[in-house]
């Protein structure tokens, strides 16, 4: 069995919009322990969220700038954030974007660039710091999906979406085939709808109520309930969980 360094890191994409789930789980790791790397296509906001961990929570912190959908510039935010930081043991890829639009109204470019941030750039970053991890044979990665992925949308995105997130099921899966032997686990979270931004802006009472009336709670979820999940899939003690999905959605999706 693979045991982690007493001094970890974990990475994360998409951890600089104020009120994202990949910025609620940069400190809620942060606050057991983990040394944090950011990478947001908006590298001022994750150098600045991963100043105000390093202060809060006296971890070692780092946040650069790279679209993940562009793979050298994935390569060279990895390389520099470890060159910064202790060694990786985990990644959470949380990068992605959101798409409304109707599927006889979708053209290539919504498309592409549906695709390329939110299933190309979970592959991006995923292949580079699995390197790493198999140099040290041990690692957890995470992937994020959705609830869209499993119910054929019904929040907000549409089919580019849900496609690039149900991509991301089959993708872990392997990754988690291949990696295994190297001491390593993948999985993924499918969350349902949580109460941030991407959703085409702040959710309205009205929405969020609307939301929670599919489930079989009486609650959207919050950026809280996913960091737990994430750091379960990330801790030492989840080495024998790999090639999952929890699903993180008040029991949308009972599979
Ligand atoms: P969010 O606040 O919009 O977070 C997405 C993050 O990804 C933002 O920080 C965004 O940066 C960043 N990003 C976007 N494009 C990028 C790119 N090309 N390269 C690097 N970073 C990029 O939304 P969220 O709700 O926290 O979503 C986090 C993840 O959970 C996403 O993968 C989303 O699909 C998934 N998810 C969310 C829900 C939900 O209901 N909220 C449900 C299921 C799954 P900027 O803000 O600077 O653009």
């Amino acid at each position: 069995m693979s045991t982690f360094p007493t001094e970890r890191t974990v990475l994360l994409t998409g951890a600089g919009s104020p009120r994202g789930i990949g910025r609620y789980t940069a400190g809620y790791l942060a606050e057991r322990g983990w040394h944090v790397g950011l990478v947001d296509i908006d590298g001022d906001a994750a150098a600045a969220t991963a100043a105000r961990i390093a202060d809060r929570y006296g971890v070692r912190a780092v946040g650069v700038g790279a679209d993940v959908a562009d793979r050298d510039a994935v390569v060279a935010a990895v390389d520099a954030l470890e060159a910064r930081l202790p060694q990786v043991v985990a990644l959470v890829a949380f990068a992605g974007v959101a798409s409304p639009v109707p599927y006889l109204d979708l053209d290539a470019d919504e498309w592409r660039r549906v695709v390329s941030v939110n299933l190309d750039g979970t592959h991006w970053v995923t292949q580079r710091v699995a390197r790493t991890l198999v140099s040290h044979g041990v690692g957890r990665i995470v992937g994020i999906s959705s609830v869209s992925a499993q119910r054929g949308g019904g929040t907000f995105s549409r089919t580019p979406y849900s496609a690039a997130k149900a991509g991301i099921q089959g993708f872990v899966r392997s990754v988690a085939r291949e990696l295994g032997p190297h001491g390593i686990t993948a999985n993924v979270i499918a969350p349902g709808p949580i109460d941030t931004d991407i959703m085409g802006g702040t959710l309205s009472e009205e929405r969020k109520a609307a939301m929670a009336a599919d489930g079989v709670l009486t609650r959207i979820g919050t950026p809280r309930d996913v960091a737990a999940a994430a750091a379960f899939l990330i801790s030492e003690d989840s080495g024998f969980v790999t090639g999952q999905t929890l699903n993180v959605d008040g029991g949308l999706y009972m599979h």
